[in-house]
């Protein structure tokens, strides 16, 4: 492509509205624009760097034995209606006049075409996969096409006779999305997960770790375990027993609402405190006890409750279901609610609670003895530093992006909207299923903000959108001009996609920038100085390191530095 003629609009300013590396280089190095918040427009450059994502997707995907589909984004809300999905929040758009949905994912497709075409355990497994438009009700779109409310994701959908195929087709996915982002060049890691609004059994996220992510994981440095926060769980100690076996006394706690105020007013550690969070889950009453100021993990919380809806109760009825204000709730003879507590005070005594009283609390307050704890769960938030559960290590908690997730969704989908085969004995049964997801444009921006410098983009030759950049320095110049378009031919001729800096009356200055900014693997820049001695430079973008070369061997050279 001839700079001359491209459609690159590139610019040196960074753009205001841009707050993360990728975010900004992206729009100065003319790869797309943004129509309204979370939406892009890609331009060549840009499209061709996505092109080549998907196609090392079609590629990997196709090698575990995918076939590849391309699904309507229009959906009947009706489809949506049958799973309960329509009305999650962030999640879906909808076109109102017709009764139609902008799909967000494809479970509910690819349910609806099983339901129709699969018959016999002769027809499964099964993986279809496709590479289209998706759409987001995301709130608060930023961050570019990191998080847009239109994007291309690439997901696959494997459909399985019996949990045991379902782990061959998840452990199949785990294998191909290794070798896609190995292919691309992305340093990434991979991380247990929660399974959020696709509900199923087990889940997993493919991550980088990026100061502009907005997941946060703990991970650990010794022996590689990685979780995102919502399940990442810590060695954190016990709460001990202390043997001493004081029955429960009342005492009055006047103006005491916080754990801090609490552990100051009757000078003891916090972790004596057992503080009191409630809830309504499936409109019931619960208590959540947790130690001192441990904080809650709501995702934990609703894994252990088995799903539900979970919602906060408001002051006014609070009172009248505990017969206390909220600092004052407490375990103990709480009539009409659930009760379950987090992991690390199972079994604890000697603890201070509320007394269901207001501003008075117990304390001497045995679990086994004075509550009746229905359960003991992981709830809590880990915190930096806490010793790993695999091997007692200090945790690191840092920001990362998804890049992918792979889900077992089981029979979920299958049950709702009848997915079945006949087995051998010709007994019916339900399909099994999993879901995998990547998003293309995260993918692109993901490698950008691993792959930069100050002067712009460093594309990884799988990724970059050409291979080779030609500078001719000037085209005032009859020799510059005949090398650099001889050598833009040959590498046409060969099968190089390049682009090529002929524009006339740019300044070489400009255009060293520029390259810089694109970012193409490698430069061959065609100068008058070279040419002298019949020679011209390849510049690596990565290293910055020059070599001249002889004019008859520009291409052999760059072909030996292309495969290295
Ligand atoms: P997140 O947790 O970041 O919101 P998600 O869990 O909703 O993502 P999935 O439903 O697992 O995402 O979608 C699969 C993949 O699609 C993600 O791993 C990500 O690469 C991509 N993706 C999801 N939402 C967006 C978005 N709003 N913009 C761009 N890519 C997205
Ligand atoms: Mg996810």
């Amino acid at each position: 492509m001839r700079l001359s003629k491209a459609f690159i609009p590139t610019q040196k300013e960074i753009p205001a509205d841009a707050t993360i590396p990728s975010h900004q280089l992206m729009l100065r190095a003319g790869l797309m624009r943004q129509l309204t918040a979370g939406v892009y427009a890609y331009l060549p450059l840009g499209y061709r760097a996505m092109l080549k994502a998907m196609q090392i997707l079609r590629e990997e995907m196709n090698a575990i034995g995918g076939q590849e589909f391309f699904l309507p984004a229009l959906n009947p809300e009706a489809l949506w209606i049958q799973t309960g999905r329509r009305n999650i929040p962030n999640f879906i758009l909808s076109v109102k006049e017709r009764d139609l949905v902008l799909a967000p994912t494809h479970e509910e497709v690819i349910a609806w075409l099983g339901s129709m075409h699969i018959q016999s355990y002769k027809d499964l497994p099964q993986i279809w996969y496709q590479m289209q438009t998706k759409f987001r009700n995301e709130p608060r779109p930023r961050s570019g096409v990191l998080r847009g409310r239109q994007f291309i994701m690439k997901d696959s959908y494997s459909l399985d006779r019996t949990f045991e195929d379902l782990d061959k087709s998840y452990e199949d996915h785990a294998v191909a999305y290794r070798k896609i982002f190995s292919r691309c060049g992305l340093k990434f890691f991979e991380v247990k997960a929660s399974s959020g609004a696709m509900g199923g059994t087990g889940s997993q996220e493919f991550m980088v770790e990026s100061e502009s992510g907005e997941d946060t994981v703990a991970l650990c440095a010794k022996c590689q375990y990685a979780a995102n926060m919502e399940v990442a769980s810590s060695n954190a100690p016990k709460i001990e027993r202390i043997n001493d076996a004081k029955p429960v006394e009342e005492i009055h706690t006047p103006n005491v609402r916080t754990i801090d105020q609490l552990a100051a007013f009757l000078k003891v550690d916090q972790s004596r405190l057992a503080k009191s969070l409630v809830y309504r889950h499936d409109g019931k009453p619960l208590l959540v006890l947790m130690a001192g100021n441990d904080q809650l993990n709501e995702s934990k919380l609703s894994a252990a409750l088995g799903g539900g809806t979970l919602e906060t109760i408001e002051a006014g009825q609070l009172e009248a279901l505990s017969g206390a204000e909220g600092g004052s709730i407490g375990p103990v003879d709480l009539k009409g609610f659930r009760i379950i507590a987090d992991k690390r005070l199972e079994g604890a005594n000697d603890l201070v609670s509320g007394a269901n009283r207001t501003d008075y609390h117990l304390k001497n307050i045995d679990l086994q003895r004075d509550v009746k704890v229905e359960g003991y769960f992981d709830l809590r938030t880990i915190e930096n530093g806490e010793p790993c559960p695999q091997c007692g290590t200090k945790l690191k908690i840092s920001h990362a992006i998804e890049l992918g997730h792979i889900f077992k969704l089981g029979t979920k989908y299958a049950d709702v909207l009848n997915v079945s085969y006949l087995d051998e004995n010709g007994e019916k049964k339900p399909v099994v299923m999993g879901s995998y997801g990547i998003g293309v444009e995260r993918m692109i921006a993901c490698h950008i903000e691993q792959s930069r410098d100050e002067d712009g983009i460093i594309w990884d030759k799988a990724l970059a959108p050409y291979a080779v950049h030609v500078i001719a320095v000037s085209m005032n110049n009859k020799d510059i001009v005949l090398i650099s378009n001889q050598i833009y031919k040959q590498l046409a001729d060969d099968g190089i996609e390049a682009l090529f800096d002929d524009r006339p009356n740019v300044s070489p200055g400009f255009k060293f920038k520029d390259a810089d900014l694109l970012g193409m693997p490698f430069q061959i820049i065609v100068g008058e100085k070279g040419l002298k001695n019949n020679q011209v430079e390849i510049k690596r973008r990565k290293t910055g390191e020059r070599k001249l070369v002889a004019i008859a061997d520009v291409l052999k050279e760059l072909k030996k530095m292309l495969h290295e």
